[in-house]
Parts: structure tokens; sequence; C-alpha cells
């Protein structure tokens, strides 16, 4: 079946892959969103990880906020895996004509990929509420308690919280190359919620799912793998 999909991507001149946390977890990145990570909130936290990073509780508890953040969704150490490094040689084939990923993990970038389509931002970059100036991740990451700017702002992570809406230039990006595709790989991610769910709704070319548990697109795709990303993409 891989040898079928390896065909497949031989014979497509534009590829968009669209991924989601599952893309991440072969580089030891746990999902928050997992049993594990919400038994971990609520133990500690007596919350869920959605209320947790949520924007009315980063303007409430933003201590409690940079608490749990820099304990579970910041993964320095993190190096690309397979999966990650397959897309990068892809992209530079001038096969892949993007990346579009829920991520905020940096790891497509990592492994070479220049046009990444972040749709929930990325930890990697932070900037001020208040005077907007950049700061950097290692500056939040060191920063006891609330990490403030010299003006005295928060600097918060350019990531979208619940609550935030997605940026919209970025969405309509992340839509026209899905359109403009050949093939879309979708991987790692169970596009059941938004915006998953909608960017792939009109998609009328070929689709391919590698996901451990079924998704709402099954029926569309062509091919359907259930095996570990890192092994499907990257086992070639
Ligand atoms: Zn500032």
């Amino acid at each position: 079946m891989i040898e079928q999909l390896k065909q497949k991507i031989e014979a497509s001149a534009n590829i968009v892959f669209f991924g989601g946390a599952g893309v991440s977890t072969e580089s030891g990145i746990p999902d928050f969103r997992s049993e594990s990570g919400l038994y971990a909130a609520m133990k500690r936290y007596y919350a869920r990880p959605e209320e947790l990073l949520s924007h009315s509780f980063f303007i409430r508890h933003p201590d409690v906020f940079f608490d749990y953040y820099r304990e579970n969704l910041v993964h320095t150490s993190a190096k690309p895996n397979a999966a990650h490094k397959a897309l990068a040689r892809l992209e530079a084939a001038g096969k892949l004509k993007a990346v579009v990923t829920q991520n905020i993990d940096g790891l497509h970038q990592a492994a070479g990929n220049k046009n990444v389509l972040e749709l929930h931002g990325s930890v990697w970059r932070n900037y001020c509420a208040d005077c907007k100036k950049r700061h950097t991740l290692e500056f939040v990451m060191e920063a006891k308690g609330v990490p403030r700017c010299e003006c005295g702002g928060i600097v918060r992570p350019d990531v979208v919280l619940y609550e935030e809406a997605l940026d919209t230039a970025l969405m309509a990006r992340a839509h026209a190359a899905i359109s403009a595709a050949e093939l879309v790989i979708a991987g790692g991610t169970s596009l059941s919620v938004y915006p998953a769910a909608g960017l792939l709704a009109n998609f009328a070319g070929e689709l391919v799912l590698i996901n451990k548990t079924a998704t709402p697109y099954d029926g569309y795709a062509s091919m359907v793998f259930r095996e570990p990303i890192g092994e499907v993409l990257g086992g070639r």
C-alpha cells in the first residue's frame, strides 16, 4: 500500500500536506487534548486544557496560563521525525507546494520546509501585547512567572488561544493552496473539528488520509492508512 502512495506522489506535481497533532507525537510531543493530557491538566490545575488555553483564562490568570503553557505546550528539544523529513524532501523536489498545519511546534521548518501555513501560530514567535515588540521563546521560557516586556506589557505567544479568531488571511491562503492541489495528504488529524473539517469540505481532488483513528473524510479518500505517519511517509 505504501508503494501505491509512492506512485501517487510520483505522478503528482501539486501536493499539499494538511496535518495535526499526530504528526508530532512521533517527535515526543504529546497531544495536550489526548486522554493523558486531559488527565494531567485536571490533576494539577483542576481545569481542562481548553479552559487553561482560552483567551479569557489567559486574561484572568496569566500566571497559571504560563505555568501550564511552559510545561505542556513548549517542547524545545523535540526534533523533526521521519514524517517531517519526508515532507521537506517533497518540497525540495518541487512536488509539495504547502504544509498546512494545526501544530505550533515549528518542526516542519526545522526539517527544512519553507511554505508552512501555521493555522494556530507558533511557540517560536512571541510579542508584547501592549507595544507589540517581538521577544524570543527563550525569553518567555526563562522569565519567572508572567513574562513582561520592558514596557510592562505581557509577552504572549503568537498562538491562537481558544475563543480567539484564526487569521483570516492565512486561512484564505490555506484554502487556496488546498483548492489548487491535485493531491492532498492529510495526516495526524481527526478532521472532525473546525478549521480542519472546513478546509477540506469543498476539495474535489484526490485525498489520502493517514490517521490512527477514523475520520469523517475516510469515505472520500482514495487511500486510508492507520499506520504511524513516519512509517507511511518516511518508509521509502
Ligand atoms: Zn512592550
